[in-house]
């Protein structure tokens, strides 16, 4: 299957120009939060125009627009206004109607196109893209079955014993560990499915992990790939807290293995923009050879923030290059890496009361760049910003980050 296979080439929209109808060259997104606003930061850094379509009025990205189109995602009347200023459009989150890439896609090129972005957006389909493409990625996802009526519920708890202790994780609309619960036994299996409201599924075998990485993959409307070196990642009540991005985070062997394996999966689907391929490494001497593909998010991701500042193109500026049909440059990572995200506890004290963080003390501190996404209220788990800290060698960049975490009081890493 290569859904976006039929394009193959278009004409390079290039920054700073102007179109026969007198139009600046513009780049359009659909959704308004942060990775929305780190791509318009890359456009215009370029010297392109920007249009956001996003329904709430001081999104992260919105703010920063030359243009703000505030309609709900699926708007006719604003879609159209996009296709109108925009020569290309992308999106920033997952779970963007397909509909509306599809609407898009009949005037205007968009990337990533919508049957890639429908396929990610299904656990069922996602998984069935990693096993029909097992035999060249090398990688497997985690054994699973699918639970989308009481039949299939029933064999399996008759017939798949090998998958618990295990994850029932819905299809649809999950993220940060939202939509998933954890069960050991068959009754646990019925009552979470049942509190999951019945909808589709999968259960997933808890596997042993002894590690989490990500690969950023970005490839052309011609098919011209370059991808990063995979990205260590440390998650906390099913958030990503911590991302250590330098030579040796992980064995070499498994590295090479993943970003193989997530250009692979790329290619395989045809896929046009920046793609983040998850990978859990488990226990050695498992059936899976070590490395197991989790799930693929379809834009620039959380675990790659670290390339803005120690990378010399960044996975936004990469996905700006991809859209527009300009050639993609190969990423070189200048400085170790680690990268802390900055979650609304941040912003309260030990009793619960609003306390601004300690930045003077943060940013003292060598290597320090903080990114804060201009979301006006702060609240527990909410994605507010991160920090990134560089340096000469991994071994300073990680005491910065254990003094930073411990200013911070972040979790997922060990702070003094
Ligand atoms: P994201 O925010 O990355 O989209 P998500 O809600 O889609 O997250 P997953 O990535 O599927 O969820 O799972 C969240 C975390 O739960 C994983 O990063 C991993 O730590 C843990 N996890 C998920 N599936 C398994 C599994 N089969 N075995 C062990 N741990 C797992
Ligand atoms: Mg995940």
């Amino acid at each position: 299957m290569s859904a976006d296979s039929h394009i193959t080439a278009m004409t390079p929209i290039f920054p700073g120009t102007v179109n026969a109808a007198g139009q600046r060259a513009t780049l359009g997104v659909l959704g308004g939060g942060q990775l929305g606003r780190m791509f318009v930061h890359a456009a215009q850094r370029l010297g392109y125009f920007t249009a956001v379509l996003e329904p709430d009025a001081q999104s992260p990205a919105g703010l920063v627009s030359h243009h703000h189109i505030q309609t709900g995602y699926d708007d006719p009347a604003g879609l159209a206004e996009l296709a109108h200023l925009c020569q290309a459009i992308t999106t920033e989150f997952e779970n963007v109607p397909a509909q509306a890439l599809q609407t898009l896609a009949q005037t205007r090129p968009v990337a990533p196109g919508a049957a890639v972005v429908g396929i990610a957006q299904n656990r069922i389909e996602e998984k069935a893209h990693f096993v029909a493409c097992a035999n060249v990625s090398g990688v497997s996802c985690a054994p699973y079955a699918v639970i989308e009526t009481p039949d299939q519920l029933q064999a399996v708890q008759d017939e798949r014993a090998d998958l618990l202790p295990g994850i029932l994780k819905t299809a649809r609309m999950g993220y940060d560990g939202k939509g998933q619960v954890r069960v050991k036994t068959v009754d646990e299996l019925a009552a979470a499915w049942a509190e999951l409201g019945g909808v589709a599924c999968v259960l997933e075998k808890m596997l042993p992990l002894t590690a989490e990485c990500s690969v950023l993959v970005a490839r052309g409307w011609d098919g011209q790939v370059v991808s990063f070196a995979p990205q260590r990642n440390v998650h906390v009540n099913g958030i990503l807290a911590v991302t250590h991005a330098y030579v040796g985070n992980m064995p070499p062997t498994l590295a090479t293995r993943a970003r193989e394996a997530a250009v692979s999966i790329a290619q395989h689907l045809g896929y046009v923009g920046v793609l983040c391929v998850e990978f859990f490494v488990v226990e050695d001497g498992s059936e899976h050879g070590g490395l197991v593909v989790n799930e693929m998010a379809p834009r620039p991701h959380n675990s790659g923030h670290y390339t803005i500042d120690a990378c010399d193109a960044s996975q936004f500026d990469l996905q700006v290059h991809a859209m527009a049909g300009l050639p993609l440059p190969l990423p070189r990572q200048h400085s170790p890496a680690i990268m802390l995200n900055l979650l609304g506890e941040v912003w309260f004290d030990a009793n619960g009361q609003l306390q601004e963080p300690d930045w003077r003390s943060v940013l003292s501190l060598p290597g320090t760049h903080l990114h804060l996404y201009g979301k006006l209220e702060a609240r527990a788990g909410r994605k507010m910003g991160h920090l990134t800290i560089t340096g000469p060698d991994v071994a300073s960049v990680e005491t910065v980050a254990r003094r930073a975490a411990g200013l911070l009081d972040l979790p997922g890493f060990n702070a003094i």
